[in-house]
């Protein structure tokens, strides 16, 4: 903590993963304490950070800070989004980027870990000032990434319009048409499945992990947190496999219907329009807008947290609780507190954390990547069929490690131990680096 004042998020972050992976260092003790494994895990091998200026519509400079936090390179070239928010800073994208590099292990897909960004807020930018920023912020990361050596990809607010600017800029810089980026659009390289990957792989791994419990998904009802990319996808999987997600929100408030969201108004709002989760109730005049927190309080059997970190605090996981809840799946990256999720282990309700339960995301970006090298196109049936598998390795892969270590159903140890082992045994056989 005194090595890295003012981020309570990685703090967070490395914490929780430290308590689990207590079980193998001290199963470890010699091996690891000797080789400095953990120091070397929980220290970033570079974090860049630059000034990004441009010019808005009326003709003013504006600056904004970008980095890319360059966290673990053991396993493959550094990969991760990057994500433009007003609250992004350096701890928030070192905790992200710590995260990634386990996620990034429990795919199978050799990837190492990063993650990027700025302060930049493009809500309520026009396009064009969208497309100054993105190339202004390109113009000093192109020396820092390349296809063999970091890929970045989207995340909040970097969709398809950004990484299109960015891959743009990228290739007249460097003249290079190259798998640089991930998330891209269908026309210049990008994969059918990614768009709707973080969600779908979501809705995979709960499935897997509600079959291996003995229950299913059919017939429940289920909050989803957010109404961006991951929300979205996995509200549309939820409903395909025949269960009803009767909640979205955003940062503003959140919607009740009932009667089951219809989808395709909100991808209207959110995909088409860009506008505010509020305006369902204009094209659903049944539904219900709340303003503020406070999505958690209707009664479910299952939420997914898919909106941003630390949306779901302890007063929210004993709602849910109370309320009958059996089941939380993370699409977002750390949504719930420390104290929320020590709740959900301790009561032992089916819980898949974050790195494990939205790794369908990078895992596609991964295959986007294959795809690139090889100059060809897979059809979105076997890019989606591939991502079915990798989610149902990695929910074999947390609840074996969770198993071998003496905590079956403990999901959070599990994805930890198991994203854990494969980088430390690279990291050890590269030697002191
Ligand atoms: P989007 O930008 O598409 O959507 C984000 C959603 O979360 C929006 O509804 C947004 O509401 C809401 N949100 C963002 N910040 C806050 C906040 N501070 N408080 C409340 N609500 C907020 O992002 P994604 O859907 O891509 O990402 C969502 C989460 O999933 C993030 O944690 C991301 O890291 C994670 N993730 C994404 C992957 C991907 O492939 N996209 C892969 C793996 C993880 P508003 O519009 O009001 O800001």
């Amino acid at each position: 903590v005194a090595q890295n004042p003012g981020e309570p998020e990685f703090h967070q972050a490395v914490k929780e993963v430290l308590d689990s992976l207590k079980l193998v260092i001290d199963a470890n003790e010699d091996k690891y304490r000797k080789a400095g494994v953990l120091e070397r895990f929980v220290e970033p091998e570079r974090v860049i950070s630059f000034r990004v200026p441009w010019v808005d519509d009326n003709g003013n400079v504006q600056v904004n800070k970008g980095y890319r936090v360059q966290f673990n390179s053991a396993i493959g070239p550094y990969k991760g989004g990057l994500r433009f928010h007003p609250s992004v800073n350096q701890g928030i994208l070192k905790f992200l980027g710590f995260e990634q590099t386990l996620k990034n292990s429990l795919t199978g897909l050799p990837m190492g870990g990063g993650k990027g960004g700025s302060n930049f807020d493009p809500k309520g930018k026009s396009d064009r000032e969208v497309m100054a920023f993105c190339q202004s912020f390109m113009t000093e990361l192109y020396r820092h990434i390349g296809k063999d050596t970091d890929i970045p990809a989207g995340d909040i607010g970097v969709g398809g319009r950004e990484v299109g600017y960015l891959y743009g800029q990228y290739k007249r810089i460097t003249g290079l048409y190259e798998g640089v980026l991930t998330g891209k659009g269908l026309t210049f390289g990008g994969s059918l499945a990614r768009t709707q990957a973080t969600g779908y792989g979501l809705i995979y791994i709960l499935n897997e992990m509600l079959k291996h419990n003995g229950k299913e998904l059919a017939g429940k009802t289920v909050l989803v947190s957010g109404s961006g990319n991951v929300a979205i996808y996995a509200t549309e999987k939820v409903q395909q496999l025949g269960a009803k997600v009767v909640a979205m929100s955003d940062s503003n408030g959140y919607i009740y219907d009932k009667d089951g969201i219809k989808l395709d108004v909100v991808k209207e709002i959110k995909e088409v329009k860009r506008g505010r989760i509020k305006e369902y109730v204009d094209a659903v005049p049944t539904a219900v807008y709340t303003e503020g927190k406070g999505i958690w309080t209707i009664p479910c059997d299952i939420a997914l947290p898919c909106a941003t970190q630390n949306e779901l605090n302890g007063e929210d996981a004993k709602t849910l609780l109370a309320n009958g809840c059996f089941a939380v799946a993370e699409g977002a990256n750390m949504p719930s507190t420390l104290e929320a999720t020590e709740l959900f282990v301790e009561k032992k309700i089916l819980f898949m954390p974050g790195k494990a339960a939205n790794a369908g995301g990078v895992a596609t970006s991964g295959l986007e990547q294959s795809q690139n090298s090889l100059r060809m196109s897979w059809s979105f049936e076997e890019v989606d069929e591939k991502l079915h598998g990798i989610m149902v390795n990695i929910f074999a892969k947390a609840a074996d490690a969770a198993e071998r270590y003496g905590v079956p159903g403990n999901y959070v140890a599990g994805a930890n131990i198991a994203g854990f082992e494969k980088v430390v045994e690279a990291m050890m056989a590269q030697g002191i680096v």
